[in-house]
């Protein structure tokens, strides 16, 4: 008999939930990864994420071999791919780690339910989380919809140690074709940007380096978006090449270091991961609509020209366009960039927070359903925690977080030569080749709330 283990977002060998208890009963393991084409093809894939993915593969292969084992690949549809493989290789148990996304949610069950005819054992696990959905919910059992509750609840509970990594790994006694791992060219993509280090080695090493300095001084150098003062963990958070108990291991260690206010605004950040989690899942309408309903009948200004002006950093406001330039050039952008780019884009564009999702989605090395739409929703008042209606100001933002410009410099060239009085006022900057602001952001703040009353009421 063979186990099989489908490894989906948890491309890792440590602290790996499915992987510890496939392993544990001692029997041939199957790891298999699935290239899923419902996902490549989707319009919402970014090129830099599939390589990101299709290189952590590598390394995953190259992690199991170490240990004696292998991981499969295939293309296609998984449950056809999962079903082949049952019949070929005695497959009589199946791994994996659960996952919230609409998408998953309704693959999953199709393949449970077909494996489950078939006598085959399904055992699914809840991984991505400290605290999956259900774990933590209000007095009255039901799914909190504001963040500081969630918080206390969550934080509160005991958090599990992480899992140890296999010492071995038994390969199943077959000819089975192992696959290739596909390059991105083979999959029809390209990407001009450079990746970050790959494979669980780089992310603990990442994880260890945050941890043993700049997590104590988090709070102050978070929002600054010229800084390197958050972890980058995000590509690993979201492909799962870093475990969720082992990062919160780290902070419990630095908190044995010394106590640093900086240490719980990180793992603040960390619950709202899980908390958007939990809204994607308790709430999987939001994918498509808003999570405060009465706002779907908000009149939006489907303007595709001021849209693209936006995508590619050319707004006017140099801070929103370095963002969107950091975003374009690297795959990646901070996290205070991306609450002015999507505040900016739904409350002074007027233009629908779904378009800014799926351009990020299109961008993104991080790119991830339920941190990303929760954000968007989030940014335009529409979903959870909407009090107090937020705007951000983007000249306001630029003198508070970017006061030296050295974030509009490195992102947007033209502006090298002028002087920090200009950049930060937005004004004048013609002469520099630079575009005027696009629109007036009083003006626009005025329309914005004047359509959210008018939703509302
Ligand atoms: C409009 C918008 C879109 C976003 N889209 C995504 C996305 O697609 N994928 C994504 O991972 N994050 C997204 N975020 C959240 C956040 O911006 C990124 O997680 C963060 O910038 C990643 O950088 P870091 O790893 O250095 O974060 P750190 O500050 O070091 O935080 C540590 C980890 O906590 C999690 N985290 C931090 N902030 C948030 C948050 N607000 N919501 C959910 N999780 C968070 C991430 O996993 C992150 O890696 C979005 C935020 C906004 C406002």
């Amino acid at each position: 008999m063979t186990i099989l283990l489908w490894h989906r977002r948890d491309l890792r060998l440590h602290d790996n939930s499915a992987l510890d208890q496939a392993s544990a009963e001692g029997k041939p393991l199957l790891p298999l990864f699935i290239l899923d084409p419902g996902i490549l093809r989707a319009e919402d894939i970014a090129p830099v994420r599939v390589d990101f993915l299709l290189e952590s593969l590598q390394r995953l292969r190259e992690d199991y071999r170490a240990l004696g084992g292998d991981l499969w690949i295939r293309q296609g549809e998984p449950l056809t791919v999962i079903r082949a493989l049952v019949q070929q290789a005695d497959i009589q148990e199946i791994h994996w780690n659960d996952d919230v996304e609409p998408y998953s949610r309704q693959r999953d069950e199709t393949v449970k339910n077909a494996l489950q005819e078939l006598g085959v054992r399904v055992i699914i696990h809840q991984d991505q989380m400290l605290h999956g959905p259900g774990s933590v919910l209000t007095q009255s059992n039901q799914p909190y919809t504001v963040y500081t509750p969630f918080w206390r609840n969550w934080s509160s509970q005991k958090k599990l140690k992480p899992l140890p990594t296999p010492t071995v790994i038994q390969p199943p006694n077959l000819s089975l074709e192992i696959g290739t791992i596909p390059t991105l060219k083979q999959l029809g993509l390209s990407h001009q940007i450079s990746l970050p280090a790959i494979g669980e080695k780089a992310a603990l090493e990442q994880l260890d380096k945050f941890c043993a300095k700049p997590i104590f001084d988090y709070d102050e150098h978070r929002n600054f978006p010229a800084d390197t003062g958050t972890s980058q963990l995000s590509p690993y958070l979201k492909f799962g090449v870093l475990g969720i108990r082992k990062a919160w291991e780290c902070t419990e260690h630095a908190l044995l270091h010394r106590q640093a206010v900086g240490i719980t605004t990180w793992q603040q950040e960390l619950c709202w991961r899980e908390f958007y989690k939990h809204i994607l899942f308790h709430v999987p309408n939001v994918a498509y609509e808003n999570y405060l309903t009465q706002y779907n009948s908000f009149v939006w200004d489907e303007n595709k020209e001021y849209f693209e002006r936006w995508c590619a950093g050319e707004t006017g406001y140099p801070m929103v366009d370095a963002a969107m330039r950091q975003l374009n050039e690297t795959g990646w952008m901070h996290n205070r960039s991306r609450m002015i780019v999507a505040s900016f884009l739904t409350k002074d564009l007027l233009i629908p927070w779904s378009w800014g999702e799926r351009y990020f989605m299109q961008k993104l090395l991080d790119g991830d359903q339920s941190a990303n739409n929760g954000g968007w929703q989030w940014s335009a008042s529409m979903g959870t925690d909407p009090k107090p209606l937020r705007i951000f100001n983007p000249v306001t933002q630029a003198n508070r977080f970017d006061p030296q410009t050295a974030y509009v410099r490195r992102w947007v060239p033209e502006l090298e030569q002028a002087k920090t009085v200009e950049i930060l006022s937005s004004k004048n900057l013609e002469v520099y080749g630079y575009p005027k602001p696009m629109v007036d952001h009083a003006i626009q703040q005025r329309i914005y709330k004047e359509r959210y009353k008018a939703a509302k009421s």
